[in-house]
């Protein structure tokens, strides 16, 4: 065990593994020690990351009309959630939304369907829209979002020229068939092995603020540790009225930056990414999140909107981060996201973290999880599927 966070922070910089005793210790510890636990895991997060901040962009290729059952979304089989609906958007539109992405400063477009799975004419389809983006932004990432993948499907995504495969695990194992009956925990495994083995990168995270217990969020993120994700988002739920999970609010911003710290810790070199409902649980405490998380999806979510674009590149830029250029490209023009937001890549001499010790003494007893208080949830209604312009 270890008696204060930045000793375990120096451990892990030098390759230790974390243990479940040290991620209790981690959730448990109280609001008088927060500052010094991001402190500690910012020395692991900069040792890795530099100063930069990866901006991802979602484009929600289909909206909607779902057969699966997942509790948390509401997209989901019998949704009364308002959401925009539609089916396949053309490739033009698809490129259209995710050039705004670019332009703002995103390397990485994330391509979205709701849907158990891909037909293979959907994996066809996406092949299209993947060539055509290659064409026009030969250095931006595609990370496809499809669902479960049949045989061959991950093969094919790959020699389209996809380079991520997004699948989350979401919870834990045990927790699983609380939050969904239509799939199971291993078919969403087997994906995401499937896609690794393929040769994409595994994109794989979790959705906290359903109801888990420690233990089972313990569970899950040493789950994605095991499973090797290159990459893990983190959302926190956003309880959309009209699903099971309508009313739900259980996280406080201390403790979403806790769970961003545990995931820091167990996975110190993985792309942590505060992702949908940051705005809403992290609150005022985003900018210390960036501290510890490394990258964020710019401009709306699938189905509700984000914060303003230009309010995360001023976050970014103030505190003191700059937004990551897509690997091989120069770095995009300042005036393109804003001023002083772009670097071209993390950087390991920038990366050497002089965190003080902070005097953290140990840690300290747990302390209770005060329910946030709701928050007003937008639907989104712009972008993706509508006339409007997106948010980017
Ligand atoms: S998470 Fe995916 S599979 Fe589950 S209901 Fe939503 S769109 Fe369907």
């Amino acid at each position: 065990m270890f008696n204060s966070f930045d000793v375990l922070a120096e451990r892990q910089l030098s390759g230790g593994t974390l243990t479940r005793e040290d991620a209790r210790a981690i959730l448990g510890s109280d609001d008088g020690a927060l500052m010094d636990l991001v402190a500690a895991a910012a020395r692991l997060r900069r040792a890795h990351f530099g100063n930069t901040v990866k901006a991802n962009y979602l484009v929600n290729l289909k909206s909607g009309l779902c057969p699966e059952d997942c509790t948390y979304c509401s997209q989901r089989l019998g949704s009364a959630a308002e959401i925009l609906k539609y089916t396949w958007l053309k490739p033009h539109e698809a490129a259209e939304q995710a050039a705004s992405g670019i332009r703002a400063g995103a390397s990485r477009v994330c391509l979205v369907a709701s849907g158990k799975g891909p037909t293979n004419r959907d994996v066809d389809r996406v092949a299209t829209m993947v060539a055509g983006l290659k064409e026009e932004h030969p250095h931006v990432e595609v990370c496809a979002c499809l669902g479960i993948l049949k045989e061959g499907q991950a093969d094919k995504l790959k020699a389209a020229g996809v380079d991520a495969y997004n699948h989350n695990l979401n919870t834990s194992e045990s927790n699983y068939a609380d939050i969904c009956t239509t799939h199971e925990y291993a078919d969403r495994v087997r994906t995401v092995t499937a896609a690794k083995d393929a040769g994409l990168s595994p994109c794989s995270g979790l959705i906290v603020g359903m109801g888990e217990t420690d233990e089972e969020l313990i569970d899950a993120v040493f789950a994605l540790r095991d499973l090797g994700s290159d990459s893990i988002p983190v959302n926190f739920l956003m309880p959309f009225d009209g699903t099971p999970l309508e009313g739900t609010w259980l996280l406080t911003p201390a403790h979403c930056l806790r769970i961003l710290a545990l995931v820091r810790f167990a996975c110190p070199d993985t792309e942590l990414r505060m992702a949908g409902g940051r705005e809403m649980h992290l609150r005022s405490l985003q900018p210390l999140a960036l501290h510890v998380a490394n990258s964020l999806f710019l401009g709306d979510y699938l189905t509700s909107e984000g914060q303003a674009t230009k309010a995360d590149l001023d976050m970014i830029s103030d505190a003191g981060f700059t937004v990551l250029a897509p690997a091989g490209a120069a770095p995009v023009a300042a005036d393109a996201v804003g001023a002083d937001t772009v670097a071209a890549h993390a950087c390991a001499a920038d990366a050497c973290c002089s965190a003080d010790d902070g005097g953290s003494s140990a840690v300290e007893p747990a302390s209770a999880v005060e329910p946030a208080s709701p928050v007003e949830l937008a639907i989104r209604r712009r972008g993706a599927g509508t006339a409007l312009a997106p948010n980017a």
